[in-house]
């Protein structure tokens, strides 16, 4: 199949486009879109998306943007400005200033993790935890399509030469040549496979070839098995892609795909099965998370079946996500109290192949933090918390409470249970880094 994708500017022409949605539909598109991104291809639209029944159809509210994803006063304010006819700038103008009310870098994400090397800081490389760099590869910072529940703001990808890759991995080896408890190189994005397969052999080669002692394993996150199966299918580069990941698999580095998927509808094609199998016959593994979505997958029997399918097909399930507070969160959110209640009804309902999931983790500047559940302690109502991961890996798997609030949909809309001032962690800030 041939990639095409379509963006704010031409999305009126897809058939479907103009033969299902009304023209409400099509002006919260145009104005939310002119807020959060938006992108969309061929294969969603064609294959995926149930026309028929659009507007319960999860794939739909997964790409296309929604009546109810702005504030009532942020969807008014760019309404009024595309009705007066403002120019681009004007629009931009206005665009941004909503989007800096959507908290677009939570958790600190720009200040707190990157690494400084002799007083400079790395750019497109983030280090919170021991074991695991992130890694930006400036040409894999754009997707198939975008997910509306996504803030990574798609930056434009030029056409940078292969040296700028080269210069990026040289300083990301050295780096983690110097930090020898790193195990873990994490490439992401935006969707690095939509790199070609040239640019990223461009950044995997020297890595592979650097022999470095203490990596173990390179995950590369990815959308592309629900977005573009084809990548593993038809694309020109697909087979030489595919040849490459042979080739690293054969030398003893645990390549991962850490595939997002948010729904089992993704596996379902047969072009997703048939990518699916191609890759895991190369030796690279699968592992599958997703964050847990209002409108998209907010039930026990969806993660049931999305777990067992995974299994079968011979993926890892491994996370799942509570949505961060930041772009259409409020469309979005699902309690902590029910995140953690459809988690563990789902996890009930899956053989032990299946229970390799973590979650439901929610990524906050201390670490990621598992809602196991809510209990009752001493007559008092409240959630269990774990730490699943920590900048100060001593405070990994501690437990702690907070106070029972069947409303929070954040870490931040809870406190301490018991009476008590702080989290344990609050005043350790200096073992922290923070
Ligand atoms: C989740 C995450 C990781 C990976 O953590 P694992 O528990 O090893 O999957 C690494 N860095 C950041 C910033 C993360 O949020
Ligand atoms: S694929 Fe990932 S990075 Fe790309 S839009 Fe979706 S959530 Fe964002």
């Amino acid at each position: 199949m041939n990639y095409r994708s379509y963006s704010l500017a031409n999305f009126e022409h897809i058939p479907q486009v103009r033969n299902y949605l009304s023209k409400d539909d099509i002006d919260a598109v145009k104005i939310i879109g002119s807020v959060l991104p938006f992108k969309i291809n061929n294969y969603l639209v064609n294959e995926l998306i149930d026309w028929d029944n659009f507007r319960n159809d999860p794939i739909y509210h997964l790409t296309f943007p929604q009546y109810g994803m702005l504030s009532g006063e942020d969807y008014i304010l760019m309404q009024q400005a595309i009705a007066r006819g403002a120019n681009s700038t004007q629009l931009a103008e206005v665009a941004s200033n909503i989007r800096k009310r959507l908290n677009p870098h939570p958790g600190e994400q720009l200040t707190l993790n990157v690494p400084v090397v002799d007083g400079s800081i790395i750019k497109g490389m983030q280090h919170k935890y021991d074991q695991t760099v992130l890694f930006f590869p400036s040409h894999g910072q754009t997707c198939h399509a975008y997910c509306t529940f996504c803030f990574r703001w798609p930056q434009f990808v030029g056409d940078t030469e292969l040296k700028f890759a080269s210069r990026e991995v040289s300083t990301l080896l050295s780096y983690v040549r110097s930090h020898p408890k790193v195990t873990d190189i994490l490439f992401t994005g935006g969707d690095p496979m939509i790199m070609s397969a040239r640019m990223l052999m461009a950044y995997l080669e020297p890595i592979i070839e650097a022999d470095l002692p203490n990596l173990s394993t390179i995950r590369i996150g990815t959308k592309v098995l629900g977005y573009w199966p084809y990548r593993f299918l038809t694309d020109t580069d697909a087979d030489e892609l595919l040849r490459f990941f042979d080739r690293i698999a054969a030398r003893n580095i645990n390549l991962a795909l850490m595939a997002h998927v948010n729904h089992p509808k993704e596996l379902q094609h047969p072009a997703a099965q048939k990518a699916i199998r191609r890759v895991l016959n190369t030796g690279v593994q699968i592992r599958t998370q997703s964050p847990i979505l209002n409108h998209i997958n907010k039930s026990a029997e969806t993660w049931r079946d999305m777990w067992n399918l995974q299994v079968k097909l011979g993926c890892i399930p491994y996370y799942m996500f509570i949505a961060r507070d930041t772009g259409a969160q409020d469309y979005f959110s699902v309690t902590l109290e029910e995140s953690s209640y459809i988690f563990n009804e789902a996890y009930r309902q899956v053989s032990g192949l299946g229970r390799t999931v973590r979650g439901p983790s929610m990524s906050v500047d201390t670490g990621k933090i598992e809602v196991m559940g809510v209990t009752e302690i001493k007559g008092e109502k409240v959630f269990q918390l774990r730490l699943i991961q920590c900048r100060n890996a001593a405070f990994v798997g501690k437990i702690f409470y907070a106070k029972y609030n069947p409303d929070a949909i954040w870490f931040s809309d809870l406190e301490p249970a018991f009476g008590e001032t702080g989290f344990f962690f609050e005043d350790k800030k200096e073992l922290l880094n923070l």
